[in-house]
């Protein structure tokens, strides 16, 4: 593979190209009309416009991206994640044009794309499955019938979801019909597909992933847990490596469980097999993500390897230069996602322009993002703006580690995740590690941040402010209310 087109965008375009470089290969870059400026496209060897802002209109654009490569000796192309990634369809596009696609095969990536199709591949093979039906259903009077089997609250989910969208929980059963129409409908219009199916909403899970890699040549490894429970709208914000709870026995059988997923898939390459634990440390398969995660760097930090430089390896056709005896997991990753969003005003997204914008440097500290100052986070894709990831030989260091870097990270112009983070590695229940996936819900209260760094002189201000608003609300409230009485 002597060149390599990236079909993505922002920190991944980056981080794949980084490697590409290592490995002396050349690298090309894809970019909307709205990315004219980003750091991928600088640092690409070539870099080629796809379109107009929207993705569909330039990320999108299979056909174009796959010209694009011919026009320019491309002999393979990385999907990165999210965009064409776990597009089936351009996999085989890409292969059919003489490209090497870096990921699994079209039909991989369909079994394991469908909820529903991927539960039914891994069957035979022994894999815990979260109690519910294994395939698509429209009758509601059935519906109800499974539900109360498995027992409420229960959980709707699209077959075709992803991204933490097309879920439904469903607490009783007058409300089953009409979330079931609701979930059919939402899936349909989201997904192009509006295959539901029901799934026991197991009460306080912990999202713990494994990630694997396979070559051509039937070996499949396994490199270990991330655990990604720390979550707002069903989607990841602080992930790490490895888990603060797993036993070495449950994170044997998890690993084992997840090489016989990718095993039952065909698998090649790169993939993410995903389970939700229970307080017994009882197992469950979710589902497989057949690209390279957001979270993948704490695996590379806490295994050693580099795991875009295995995904090319693979696709050259190369086998595994390791065994899983040689795998160990040595230290402790933290990974922050830092997003323009605003945590205090329930985590919407934040749009705006980097008026500062300056990362922390050190030992262990590892940033992967894809603006500089002065850039405009569009407001046309993933508001994420960069990864955080913090490694040390103890789980307390990094932690300590990654409070140190949160505030030496100085983003200045728009609100993000950043005081999540710091607040996130202040609290006992993520300290202890006695946390499961509705931390946000249980334990995030927004009224710390806003005074969490602040020096008494801003704080006195900041409570004048405050004083003087709660004035002027009930002024407000009073008038609302006089009018209110007037109207009667
Ligand atoms: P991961 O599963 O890698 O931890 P996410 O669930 O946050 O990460 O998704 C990875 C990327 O893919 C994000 O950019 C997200 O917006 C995007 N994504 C995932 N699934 C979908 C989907 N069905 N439709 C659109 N975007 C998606
Ligand atoms: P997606 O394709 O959107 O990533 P997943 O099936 O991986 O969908 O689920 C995403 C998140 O939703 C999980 O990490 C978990 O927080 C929650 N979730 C999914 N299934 C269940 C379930 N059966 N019970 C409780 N929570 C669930
Ligand atoms: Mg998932």
């Amino acid at each position: 593979m002597q060149k390599i087109l990236i079909a993505n965008r922002g920190e991944i375009a980056l981080r794949v190209m980084r490697t590409a470089r290592k490995m002396g290969i050349k690298t090309v870059a894809i970019y909307s009309e709205a990315d004219r400026h980003a750091p991928h496209v600088q640092f690409a060897d070539q870099a080629f416009c796809v379109g107009p802002a929207p993705s569909n209109e330039s990320y999108l654009k299979m056909d174009k991206i796959i010209e694009i490569a011919k026009a320019h000796a491309v002999d393979g192309i990385h999907p990165g994640y999210g965009f064409l990634s776990e597009n089936a369809v351009f996999a085989k596009k890409v292969t059919d044009a003489g490209i090497t696609f870096i990921g699994p095969s079209p039909f991989s990536i369909e079994v394991m794309g469908s909820k529903l199709a991927a539960k039914e591949a891994v069957k035979d093979y022994g894999i815990p499955m979260v109690p519910g039906i294994d395939r698509a259903i429209e009758d509601v009077d059935l519906a109800i019938e499974i539900a109360n089997d498995i027992g409420f609250p229960i959980l709707i989910k699209a077959s075709a979801g992803g991204g933490g969208k097309g879920m439904r929980i469903v607490e009783k059963e007058e409300e089953l019909a009409e979330q079931m129409a609701r979930a059919i409908s939402e899936a349909k219009s989201a997904f192009g597909d509006g295959s539901v199916f029901i799934e026991k909403y197991i009460a306080s899970p912990r999202h713990i992933e494994i990630q694997v890699l396979a070559d051509r040549h039937g070996n499949t490894v396994h490199l270990f847990e991330r655990e990604c429970s720390i979550q707002r709208r069903h989607q990841k914000v602080v992930e790490e490596a490895p888990s603060a709870v797993l036993t070495p026995e449950v994170r044997k059988a998890m690993g084992e469980a997840a090489v016989k997923v990718a095993v039952a898939a065909k698998y090649e390459g790169a993939g993410t097999v995903e389970f939700l634990i229970d307080d017994q440390l009882n197992f469950y398969f979710l589902e497989m993500n057949t690209r390279l995660q957001v979270e993948h760097p704490v695996t590379e930090l806490i295994t050693g390897v580099d795991l875009v430089e295995q995904q090319i390896k693979v696709a050259r056709g190369e086998q595994l230069s390791f065994t899983q005896e040689d795998l160990k997991i040595e230290g402790h990753a933290v990974e922050l996602r830092v997003y323009a969003e605003d945590p205090v005003n329930n985590f919407l997204p934040s749009v705006g322009t980097l008026e500062r914008y300056q990362i922390p440097v050190g030992e262990g500290i590892r940033v992967d993002d894809g603006f500089k100052e002065g850039m405009d986070i569009p407001i046309y894709y993933d508001p994420m703006i960069a990864k955080l990831i913090t490694y040390a030989p103890s789980r307390a260091l990094a932690i300590e580690k990654m409070k140190q870097a949160i505030a030496d990270y100085h983003i200045e112009g728009l609100a993000t995740t950043l005081p999540f983070g710091r607040f996130v590695m202040d609290h006992d229940a993520f300290l202890s590690g006695n946390f499961n996936t509705h931390f946000v819900k249980q334990h995030f209260k927004p009224d710390e941040l806003a005074f969490g760094k602040e020096t008494e002189a801003e704080l006195a201000a900041l409570l004048a402010i405050k004083v003087l608003e709660e004035g002027q609300q009930r002024v407000k409230d009073i008038k609302h209310h006089s009018n209110h009485w007037r109207n009667r």
